[in-house]
């Protein structure tokens, strides 16, 4: 069985989001990147199939510009086998790629695509369901536990009425939770051995796919900042001001 694994490089999320004065967007330059977390999960999991025997190839693929590189490059050195980095410039939204994504499954073939839940930057939830539809693959969405059958996954899934188990028939697409496992740190001779695994390098556009934003972004905004906080001298100051102020009770 071989899984491909979708990261995305992000602002890192212990970063304070500033937004450009001009407010077109948010400040990149000089901030820290990381791998999208729930994508941390993601390549967590394959490289534990792997681990189990059960998988014999772990694949990791991201889209974005050059700097992506490095979040391949994590993977790799976390347990991916091999990474392929599709070039393209600027935002790249979530139709165009889960259209890459698709490319790269008809191309590598794999029985399994993982992805993060969610993409921190954009919030979307929308690639993993839009490459489901495009390859008519059954998808498991939110995955907090992962149980590899011989032709299908167990898969549970946490929702608003608590957990839900589904199975689902390979080939399938997994987005994975932050709970489904503990993703493990790169040690310094994993990272140095990560630096001699090929990674792939294509240009979205000689894949055919047209990576122009289809979303025009009005306006990003600072969310309002919160009031100074007040000490209240008693208990019953408190409930006074709950009451009367607040009106929460
Ligand atoms: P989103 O739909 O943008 O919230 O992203 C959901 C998931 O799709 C992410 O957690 C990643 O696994 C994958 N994904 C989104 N954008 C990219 C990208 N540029 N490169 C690789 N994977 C991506």
């Amino acid at each position: 069985m071989k899984i491909l694994v979708a990261v995305k490089r992000v602002i890192d999320y212990n970063v304070q989001i500033r937004v450009k004065e001009d407010g077109s967007g948010v400040v990149t330059d000089n901030v820290k990147m990381s791998t999208n977390p729930p994508d941390d999960n993601a390549i967590e999991e394959a490289v534990k199939i792997k681990e189990a025997g059960k998988a014999s190839e772990v694949v990791a693929v991201s889209v974005g510009d050059e700097k992506a590189q490095e979040t391949v490059r994590k993977a790799l050195a976390v347990g991916a086998d091999r990474g392929i980095l599709i070039k393209a410039d600027g935002v790249i939204e979530p139709l165009a790629v889960s259209k890459i994504l698709q490319k790269v499954v008809e191309k590598e073939k794999p029985d399994l695509v993982f992805m993060g839940k969610q993409a921190i930057d954009d919030d979307c939830n929308q690639t993993g369901q839009m490459l489901a539809a495009l390859l008519n693959w059954p998808q498991a969405t939110f995955a907090s536990k992962i149980d590899v059958k011989d032709k299908s996954l167990e898969v549970t899934r946490e929702i608003d009425e608590g957990l839900e188990t589904i199975e689902v028939n390979v080939p399938a697409i997994v987005t994975c939770d932050l709970r489904l496992n503990e993703p493990r740190y790169a040690s310094l001779p994993n990272i140095m051995k990560a630096k001699k695994k090929p990674i792939e390098q294509i240009l979205a556009s000689d894949l055919g796919i047209d990576t122009k934003p289809r979303i025009e972004q009005i306006k990003v905004e600072e969310p309002p900042k919160r009031k100074a906080g007040i000490k209240v001298a008693s208990v019953e100051e408190l409930v006074q001001k709950l009451k009367n102020e607040a009106k929460v009770i």
